[in-house]
């Protein structure tokens, strides 16, 4: 085929049988959430482009390289967003919600786009479940988001899952913190990769999070956060922790986790799952009360997450974790003869009235192909109608799995009698 275009790299088609699959997942996070009070949230795709750059932070690799940013035919810079809370709190914002009663739970699910390199488990076009919690500063809420994903993944049945923890403690914290790490780094200036180099003078956290080797190694011996949080950001930690452990939640601390981006403060955490000895981040989260004053907001605390649904979904088809298989058609209405064929077509759509998975021969094939087609797509039951049934009013309906057939009537008992033959094949 000389197809005049091909899909764009780094994104995906889904089809039928992997969509289902979506519907479903995305069916439990909705409903896990929605006991824990979360209500849905849609928001544009496109945002203005200072929303990103000001909330996810100039020196985060997502602005600094990842961002689809371009010109409008305003001549105004437009982003696809590359993450959900931006949007979600700047809709908030705008729309006045941060004056509904507080706590306010949001979630959503989101498209989002970054240039990224291509790989397993990363794509340029990924979705992502997000949570977000406005106006409750206790560390009870962290707690309970940590509660809700946890109870999304338990009942996803995704094993070998861990939970890490950290906090990055607020401001005053950080400013001690980076004077300490920066004066270590630099005595181990020449072994940080060419980005580490730059990240030491703009966001020196953020060499934590490195990825190459020589960083991690000299991260090994870095300062901790831990050592240098406020009183006021410790007592949060630790009654986040002691939450957690009376919820029996398990947790390890991580004091490398900072997160990628710069809006977080206090609790940080990520849902690592250990997948063939490798390490797979499928949800990550953290408190970020300072954002909403940085859109030109009110003081607001929040805290939320986001899931990778592809990651989920990739960890579920490795641990074999099965999904129900999309629903075959139950009925095909045949029709044996022209004449036949708009009471075969009206017949079909009072079944899909009635909820049930009907279809008729739009195809126009004959009888033969029908019958064929009807093999093909697995459907469970054929009735066949033709000139005598269209007389009589009465058809034979039948079960493709054993070959028998039941006389059902075609006039007001129809749904009925099919309702009951499907019991009598039984
Ligand atoms: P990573 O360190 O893997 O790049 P990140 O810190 O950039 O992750 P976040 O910005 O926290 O990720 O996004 C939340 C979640 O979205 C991640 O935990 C991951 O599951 C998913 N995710 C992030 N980037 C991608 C991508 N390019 N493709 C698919 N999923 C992604
Ligand atoms: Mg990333």
């Amino acid at each position: 085929m000389n197809l005049i275009a091909k899909r764009i790299r780094g994104m995906q088609d889904l089809l039928p049988v992997k969509s289902k699959e979506w519907e479903t997942l995305e069916k439990i996070m909705k409903e896990e959430a929605e006991v824990y009070g979360f209500k849905l949230i849609r928001t544009p795709v496109l945002e203005q482009t200072e929303l990103f750059e000001r909330s996810v932070g100039n020196e985060s690799d997502i602005v600094e390289k990842e961002m689809y940013t371009f010109k409008d035919k305003g001549d105004r810079s437009v982003t696809l967003r590359p993450e959900g809370t931006a949007g979600a709190l700047r809709a908030v914002l705008e729309n006045g919600l941060n004056n509904s009663p507080m706590p306010l739970k949001l979630m959503y699910i989101s498209s989002c786009y970054r240039y990224e390199k291509p790989q397993s488990g990363r794509y340029r076009e990924f979705f992502q479940f997000g949570l977000e919690v406005f106006g409750a500063p206790s560390p009870l809420a962290d707690a309970e988001l940590i509660c809700l994903a946890k109870s999304i993944l338990d009942r996803l049945t995704i094993k070998d899952l861990s939970l890490e923890i950290n906090s990055i403690g607020c401001k005053e914290c950080r400013k001690k913190y980076n004077e300490a790490i920066i004066k270590y780094f630099k005595e181990n200036e020449e072994n940080l990769c060419e980005t580490c180099q730059k990240r030491l003078e703009k966001n020196p956290m953020r060499i934590l999070d490195c990825k190459e080797k020589s960083c991690i190694n000299i991260s090994k011996n870095a300062p901790v956060i831990l050592d240098y949080l406020c009183e006021d950001c410790e007592a949060h930690f630790g009654a986040v922790k002691r939450y957690l452990d009376v919820m029996n939640i398990k947790y390890t601390v991580n004091s490398k986790i900072v997160r990628g981006l710069d809006y977080y403060s206090k609790t940080v955490f990520e849902f690592v799952c250990e997948l063939e000895s490798e390490k797979i981040t499928i949800c990550g989260g953290g408190r970020y009360d300072g954002l909403s004053k940085i859109m030109g907001g009110p003081e607001l605390s929040a805290i939320g997450l986001g899931m990778g649904m592809e990651r989920i979904l990739a960890v579920m088809e490795k641990q074999k974790i099965e999904f129900q298989k999309p629903e075959s058609i139950q009925i095909f209405i045949a029709n044996a003869d022209e004449k036949s064929k708009e009471k075969a077509f009206e017949l079909c759509e009072i079944m899909r009235k009635s909820s049930i998975m009907a279809e008729c021969n739009i195809c126009e094939r004959n009888l033969k192909s029908q019958m064929k087609y009807a093999n093909k797509i697995n459907v469970q039951f054929v009735l066949i109608i033709g000139e005598e049934e269209v007389q009589t009013k009465m058809a034979n309906l039948k079960d493709m799995a054993s070959g028998k057939e039941i006389q059902i009537s075609l006039e007001e008992d129809f749904i009925k009698d099919f309702l009951n033959a499907q019991f009598n094949f039984e």
